[in-house]
């Protein structure tokens, strides 16, 4: 993404324990940490909308984050691990508020019937889990490898649609109460708003590419709502903790962990993925 600019230590999805801190009752005590650094002044923040505060900063893209031994971060930042919680879980804190954030605009209106989730990645497969967890009916998960496909269906997908094999296979239903565009590229945006139906809504999460290339007259014929969706309140931040405190989400099986000194080839690998390591973390501590 082009708001990481180098020299740059990234990391922006992390837990550890506080090593320093202006209280001291905090030292020792096992966090996630919100990446978020807001005014906390602005209308925004004032009104409860932190993440839109425009200036607002995030720990691993403005400011040195959390690929490394120690990181710095506001107090008001930290949220303590209930005593369940693995690091690994509270490392997976940050994408799930996005998603919790993401899915409560499809709820405002009730549960809907029926949903289309673009991409199993790791924002496709938490969103999968917790609109199979308030109880949608009909959740189709599309993607473009099998290893994906098949997590999701192990997370509540009801039907999953590989887009490599789409020529031989049924034609994608275009009925979808609501969408999650979770990639984010021209194709998806496009495949997001020809599935969903008239009226409907398509919530967009995924920052792949830059553009819309939507015909607008089709937004406005078919009255679909186009919703942007990003990072999360602090209150969906702690919601994120709660969930996944509750072992609502299994994640031991797509979720790897290696030696920071290992981070480089990660990448590499996660470039051209297609297995089943979804998410590689991160970490030379216990
Ligand atoms: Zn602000």
């Amino acid at each position: 993404m082009s708001n990481r600019v180098p020299p740059l230590i990234m990391g922006h999805e992390f837990s550890g324990v506080v090593a320093e801190a202006d209280d001291p009752t905090q030292l020792g005590s096992r966090v996630a940490v919100n990446p978020l650094i807001s005014c906390w002044q602005c209308e925004m923040c004032r009104a409860g909308n932190p993440h839109l505060c425009p200036t607002r900063k995030i720990i691993g893209i403005h400011v040195a984050g959390a690929f490394a031994g120690f990181v710095v971060a506001p107090e008001i930042n930290l949220v303590e691990l209930p005593a369940g919680l693995s690091f690994e879980g509270g490392a997976l804190v940050e994408p799930l508020a996005v998603v919790v954030h993401a899915v409560d605009f499809a709820l405002r209106g009730g549960i809907p019937e029926s949903a289309l989730v673009i991409g199993a990645g790791t924002l496709g497969l938490l969103t999968t889990r917790l609109l199979a967890g308030v109880g949608v009916s009909r959740l189709v998960v599309t993607d473009l490898t099998v290893a994906r496909l098949e997590l999701a269906q192990t997370l509540g997908a009801t039907r999953t649609i590989n887009g490599r094999d789409r020529a031989s296979a049924d034609p994608m239903p275009t009925d979808f109460e609501v969408v999650f565009d979770c990639v984010g590229s021209g194709l998806t945006k496009i495949e997001a708003v020809r599935s969903v139906r008239s009226g409907g809504t398509v919530v967009l999460l995924g920052l792949h590419d830059e553009t819309l290339p939507i015909n607008a007259q089709e937004l406005v014929r078919r009255e679909i709502a186009l919703r942007g969706a990003v990072t999360y309140t602090p209150r969906d931040f702690r919601r994120a903790v709660q969930i996944l405190a509750s072992d609502a989400v299994p994640y031991e099986d797509w979720i790897e962990r290696r030696p920071l000194a290992r981070g480089a080839e990660s990448f590499e690998e996660l470039l051209s993925a297609s297995g089943k390591v979804v998410k590689v973390l991160l970490g030379d501590g216990s």
